[in-house]
């Protein structure tokens, strides 16, 4: 079996080693005799047809700035893969990037794909530090996801928009609503770094689980995997995220 992962921007937007995300996908499939086939995406190339999952990581204001157009420019293509139950997960920046726009710290405001339904401003104070998030968009129970925040934007959701998770401990959108991230259909934004994914294998595993289904049209369950290492290293990060304490 052979997956595609489509990594946009990789050399631009990969702030706190966000490509570490790519790396536990690569190594949870192939524990599961699944090739994952990465095609770097950068300006002015078209997504790869057989993408699977797309992803795309973090940056600064200066780095989105070099790729605002683009992105904007890639608004049907985009919303085309995400429409058609493509696994898509966005880090900070490009979650800001995949909103309707992003206005930086300077005013400017960037032009953003669209996918998801949010607008983000930049705000004075900076939030940061450790998040810990219960996590309901997916069937089954609420689950924790544990990660590390750093931004300047605030992001607001539109009405009836889809959170990634509800705020625990930390920051979240905009240190407010008490929410954090969005989703829709297999599509995931979220302003958690650390990379996210080695801390919260479980969310890693949802996405290779949609990336399967978008591949086949089957349904997926992938087989559990030992997680003792990964478990503790939640648990660690939740615990330095209950040492922070509540919101802004
Ligand atoms: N430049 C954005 C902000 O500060 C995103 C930062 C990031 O990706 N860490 O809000």
């Amino acid at each position: 079996m052979q997956l595609v992962v489509a990594h946009m921007y990789p050399d631009l937007l990969n702030i706190y080693a966000d490509r570490g995300n790519v790396a536990v996908l690569l190594r949870r499939a192939s524990w599961r005799d699944i090739e994952l086939i990465v095609r770097p995406v950068d300006q002015g190339q078209r997504l790869p047809g057989d993408a699977d999952l797309v992803y795309i990581g973090g940056g600064q204001d200066r780095d989105q700035q070099l790729i605002a157009a683009d992105i904007a420019s890639r608004s049907e293509e985009l919303e085309s893969f995400v429409d058609d139950d493509g696994a898509l997960l966005a880090v900070c920046g490009g979650y800001q990037l995949l909103g309707r726009a992003y206005v930086d710290a300077d005013g400017s405001e960037l032009p953003g794909a669209g996918v998801f339904p949010l607008r983000t401003v930049a705000g004075e104070r900076r939030l940061i530090g450790d998040v810990l998030l219960e996590c309901a968009f997916a069937e089954g129970p609420a689950r924790p996801v544990a990660g590390f925040e750093n931004h300047a934007g605030r992001t607001e959701l539109d009405a009836g928009a889809r959170p990634f998770g509800r705020v625990i401990y930390g920051f979240g959108n905009d240190g407010r609503s008490g929410y954090e991230g969005c989703t829709r259909k297999a599509a995931i934004g979220t302003y958690l770094h650390g990379p996210l994914l080695p801390r919260n294998p479980w969310l890693a595993d949802w996405l290779l689980e949609r990336a399967l289904e978008h591949r086949t049209g089957q349904e997926h369950d992938l087989s559990p995997l030992d997680d003792a290492l990964e478990a503790s290293a939640q648990a660690l990060a939740s615990q330095r995220a209950r040492a922070r304490g509540g919101r802004l």
